[in-house]
């Protein structure tokens, strides 16, 4: 049977059970569960304050958008991002008339310290850490930068439901921590996501903010105020950018289960590693020692990655890439040639299948079949 790799794992009947309270209460939209899921979230991260939203894009787009007004950026001003990442990290930065300024990775992947230390200027505002595929990288070193030089620091959080950093859950030291649940994430809804503020008037703000500048949800004022349910101001202009009660069931069953998942995820990477070691053709891309990775990802590197993906297809396993340089596409050609690490990562590394179903057993084939492959690639 073909091996993919990601195949979410819905745990069908508590979802439905779930899911069922929202229909017989007749509320599916803002409030109800979204709350629950809220307050269940800081329960799991330890973290003060937590918005459900529709997608961790409109987080992105949401926490830039909020800094630049509130603190008076201009058209034009830079925010640091990864040219290795999904490119809704980067279009958030375009949607908010910000420019992206490309710095390059580290051996694990994610933003360099010393390469964003190059890249900053007289203009640059914020960086967008992404911690790919779960780890944390440089990232305490990214989050000393950012406080000696005066910068936003934004987590693109993404892969890192459940990613702890020397015992304590992610997000903490971030001006902003934004998550993603999007059905093939290692905290799986349909789509939706997270984002995180620790301070509260900038969590007031954006729970304003994502409801198109309301200054109240709809739930709090049913229940609060009955008649008057009309009477609202709108005080700024707003977006459509809240989460759901329907995502929030699916999502409030996938956190019950979040660090089972994750040690099993840890557990394949672990089998991962057993089997892929002594094959020098192979580089198992690093995880920092600090970080206990939720491990949404496995990445491996090798030289001939493009046939040795098509080999690997022929013996029905499908890896991924994660991700294309973005400074390959047409529409941050800007950056291209200034982040050559990322660049050359993004031709060697391959993602390797990583989720529930996934057994040791596979493990032992994919390993098998990816150095009799490297071996005909060559
Ligand atoms: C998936 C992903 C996003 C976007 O998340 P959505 O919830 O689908 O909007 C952003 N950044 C990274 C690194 C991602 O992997």
């Amino acid at each position: 049977m073909a091996i993919q790799l990601f195949v979410p794992n819905f745990r069908v009947d508590e979802c439905l059970e779930e899911i069922r309270e929202c229909l017989e209460k007749g509320w599916t939209g803002l409030g109800f569960k979204t709350i629950e899921m809220e307050n269940k979230w800081k329960e799991y991260t330890g973290l003060p304050h937590a918005h459900f939203l529709s997608s961790n894009t409109v987080g992105l787009h949401l926490a830039l958008h909020m800094f630049k007004t509130e603190l008076g950026w201009a058209d034009g001003d830079e925010v640091i991002s990864t040219p290795l990442t999904f490119v809704s990290s980067n279009h958030a930065i375009v949607y908010t008339s910000l420019q992206p300024v490309f710095a390059d990775v580290d051996e694990y992947l994610c933003l360099s310290p010393e390469d964003i230390e190059r890249k900053i200027t007289p203009r640059t505002r914020a960086v967008i850490f992404v911690g790919i595929g779960g780890n944390s990288g440089q990232y305490e070193e990214v989050v000393k930068l950012c406080k000696d030089r005066g910068l936003i620091l934004i987590l693109d959080a993404a892969h890192m439901a459940g990613t702890r950093l020397n015992g304590k859950h992610v997000g903490h030291d971030a001006h902003c921590t934004v998550f993603s649940f999007q059905a093939v994430k290692n905290l799986a809804t349909a789509d939706s996501g997270m984002i995180c503020f620790p301070d509260q008037a900038r969590d007031e703000r954006a729970r304003k903010l994502s409801w198109l500048g309301i200054n109240k949800d709809t739930y709090a004022r049913t229940v609060t105020q009955g008649a008057y349910k009309w009477m609202y101001d709108v005080e700024e202009v707003g977006f459509k950018y809240h989460g759901n009660s329907i995502m929030a069931a699916i999502g409030l069953v996938s956190l019950r289960y979040l660090d089972k998942d994750n040690s099993y995820r840890r557990q394949l990477a672990k089998w991962y590693q057993d089997c892929l070691a002594g094959n020098e053709l192979i580089r198992i891309v690093p995880v920092a020692k600090e970080c206990e990775s939720s491990r949404h990802l496995f990445q491996i590197r090798v030289s001939n990655r493009d046939e040795v993906l098509m080999a690997l297809n022929e013996y029905e396993i499908f890896p991924g890439v994660h991700y294309r340089d973005n400074t390959d596409y047409r529409m941050y050609s800007i950056g291209a040639n200034t982040c050559p690490e990322a660049h050359l990562a993004s031709k060697e590394i391959i993602s390797l299948p990583m989720h529930m179903g996934v057994t040791v057993k596979d493990i032992e084939y994919i390993a098998g079949t990816l150095s009799k492959v490297i071996k005909v690639a060559r």
